[in-house]
Parts: structure tokens; C-alpha cells; sequence
């Protein structure tokens, strides 16, 4: 289906204001040699890969795809450079190390880090063909139901490992969701993730974009009863699939650029967004269930993941996005 659009160009991200030091061990310091890691046996460094070509630019860092020197296989690497804001650098370390810890076919995969003596840090990650499900939008419009059915329970999967891994992604949102050849849908990119040392742990600092931010991190104290960070991640993915469907963020009008006060005003004040005419009752209910303004109201993921808008149409696992 063909949908023109404007993109939105916003610079949503806030600082990060809780953060100022990591809560869990980060790699070795810098050292006069490389230093590699990984989660799994391959352990592949920078001498053992070519750059191919840029895939794309993010938030402090550039991804290339690249390929491995002996086997030809093609992945994806992530480098923030030496000379790169310390936030960045902190994010790509956050990024490591959950990336270490975790190993799901929903999550994506790493395959090693490494730093090299200039500071340079790099990410060896699987390849997604497809790109972002933000690319998927711009390049063949929005989603009809199936296919987000089919989006929704692959994320869900992947959230209900992270959540079970206290992991919080914080971070949930199109651009942040890559596909590959297979049409799997995996989640990446854990540069403001929180690991949560206790159940109870609080939640609440501004990280992430703003724009898929739930209400309860705006505003803990109306939102937020017994939060405990996780039903953020509920939060971004309604809205993420509602913006896959409309073609456009669903708090605005198509092209409409918000600041952070519009946004915090919209997600605070105003009813939570609902789908058109036209959207399946079963949708609708999922939308509704995902986009609760109080936190505990919330479904969660294993909730969702029996919900009939998720589960009455598993063979839509083979469909082409
Ligand atoms: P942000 O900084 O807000 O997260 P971003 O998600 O666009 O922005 P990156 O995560 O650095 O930034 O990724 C940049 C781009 O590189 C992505 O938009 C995507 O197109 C591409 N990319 C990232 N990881 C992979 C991957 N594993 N396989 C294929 N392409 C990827
Ligand atoms: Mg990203």
C-alpha cells in the first residue's frame, strides 16, 4: 500500500538526568591493546571484518554493514568513535553489556565488542536486511492488521524475555525495531535499557525518546501507582504499532514537528490516542489494553501475548511484511 508522508524530523532525545554513573560493571578501561567480547563463541573483532558501506547514522554512532575476512558472512557493526560525547560512550557500554547478557531469537544478536586503543568502540551485531521497521514505513506505508499482528507477537516475545531478564528497554519504537530477510522482527538497540536490581526498583528518569515516553515517566505520581518500569515498554510498543498502521506518530497530525512541552501535554492531559473506524474490534481492545494512562492497568506481556488480536492468526508468521 503506497502512503505519502512527511517524516517527522524531531530531536526528541532528553538528557539523561538520573544517570550519572552506571549501575552495573562495564567493560575494561581503554587499554594499549584491542580488547574483545562477546556473547557467544564467535567472538569477532575489527581485524577480522571490511566495511562494506554505511547503513545508517544514529544517536552519537554509524552502522556499517560489513563483512567477516575468512567466511564471507555479512554483519552489522556499530562503532561510536574515541572522540564522541561520554554520554554516547556510556550508552554503547550499556548497549554491550546487555547485549551480553541476553540470547533470544527476538533480541538482536551480538557477536563481539571490542575498543581499540583510540578510544573507538565497535559492535559486531547480526544483520537485519530489511532495515528498521521506520524504513519498512517510509518505503511501502502503513501496515495493515496482519502484518502488526505478526509485529506485535514477535516484540512481545522479545519484551516478555527482556522483562523476564529485568531488563526494561526503554527505548521501544519503530526506528529501534530491525527485520531481516526471514521477516523476524527483533529488538535492538539497549543504549538507555535499565537492568533493574531490585523488583521494586524505581524507573522514572527521562531517557529514551520522549515521544513513545508512557505517562507514568512524565508524571510518576498521577501514572505511575506501584510502577515499576516495566509497563513503559507496553507503552511505546501501542503506540509504535499504532504509528505502523496510521502512517503517522499517533499523538499528532501527519508533519506536525512537537516539542518536548506539546508531547508531554498530549501523553499527560489528553486521552490516550484510539485507532479510526475501520480497525478490528479485536485491535482495537489490543490498542487499548497496551495504551491504559495509569501504569498498573497495563497489560503485560504475557497478557498480551494471549491476547485473540495476537494469537488468533499464528500463521500470519509467514506472511511478507
Ligand atoms: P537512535 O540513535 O535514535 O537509536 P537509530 O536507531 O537510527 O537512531 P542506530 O541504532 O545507530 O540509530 O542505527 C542506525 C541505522 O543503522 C538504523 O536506522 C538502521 O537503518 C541501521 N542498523 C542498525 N543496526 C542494524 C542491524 N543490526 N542490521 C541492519 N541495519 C542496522
Ligand atoms: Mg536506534
Amino acid at each position: 500500500m503506497a502512503l505519502v508522508r512527511e517524516r517527522r524530523q524531531i530531536n526528541l532525545r532528553l538528557p539523561e538526568l538520573s544517570d550519572c554513573r552506571p549501575r552495573f560493571p562495564l567493560p575494561l578501561p581503554p587499554t594499549s591493546t584491542t580488547t574483545t567480547t562477546s556473547n557467544n563463541s564467535s567472538n569477532i573483532s575489527c581485524n577480522d571484518i571490511e566495511k562494506i558501506h554505511v547503513l545508517g547514522h544514529g544517536n552519537g554512532g554509524t552502522v556499517y554493514k560489513v563483512r567477516h575476512k575468512r567466511n564471507s558472512q555479512i554483519y552489522a557493526l556499530k562503532v561510536v568513535h574515541g572522540d564522541s560525547d561520554p554520554l554516547v560512550r556510556r550508552q554503547i557500554y550499556r548497549e554491550i553489556e546487555i547485549l551480553r547478557r541476553t540470547d533470544s531469537p527476538y533480541i538482536v544478536q551480538c557477536h563481539g565488542s571490542y575498543e581499540k586503543p583510540s578510544g573507538d568502540i565497535g559492535i559486531v551485531m547480526e544483520y537485519m536486511e530489511l532495515g528498521t521497521l521506520d524504513s519498512i514505513l517510509q518505503k511501502y506505508g502503513a501496515f495493515d492488521e496482519s502484518k502488526l499482528s505478526h509485529v506485535a507477537r514477535q516484540v512481545l516475545h522479545g519484551l516478555s524475555y527482556l522483562h523476564g531478564q529485568k531488563i526494561i528497554h526503554r527505548d521501544i519504537k519503530p526506528s529501534n525495531l530491525l527485520v531481516n530477510k526471514d521477516m523476524e522482527v527483533k529488538i535492538a538497540d539497549f543504549g538507555v535499557s535499565k537492568i533493574m536490581q531490585r523488583t521494586l526498583d524505581a524507573c522514572n528518569s527521562y531517557v529514551g525518546t520522549c515521544a513513545y515516553m508512557s505517562p507514568e515517566r512524565f508524571d510518576p505520581d498521577t501514572y505511575g501507582v506501584n510502577y515499576d518500569g516495566y509497563a513503559g515498554d507496553i507503552w511505546s510498543l501501542g503506540l509504535t504499532l499504532m504509528e505502523l498502521y496510521l502512517g503517522h506518530f499517533p499523538f499528532l497530525p501527519p508533519g506536525q514537528r512537537p516539542d518536548w512541552a506539546t508531547l508531554m501535554c498530549a501523553i499527560c492531559f489528553g486521552d490516550p490516542p484510539s485507532l479510526p473506524e475501520g480497525a478490528s474490534e479485536e485491535f482495537r481492545d489490543f490498542i487499548q489494553c497496551c495504551l491504559q494512562k495509569e501504569s498498573s492497568k497495563r497489560w503485560t506481556t504475557s497478557q498480551l501475548l494471549s491476547h485473540p488480536f495476537v494469537c488468533k492468526n499464528p500463521i500470519s508468521d509467514l506472511v511478507d511484511l
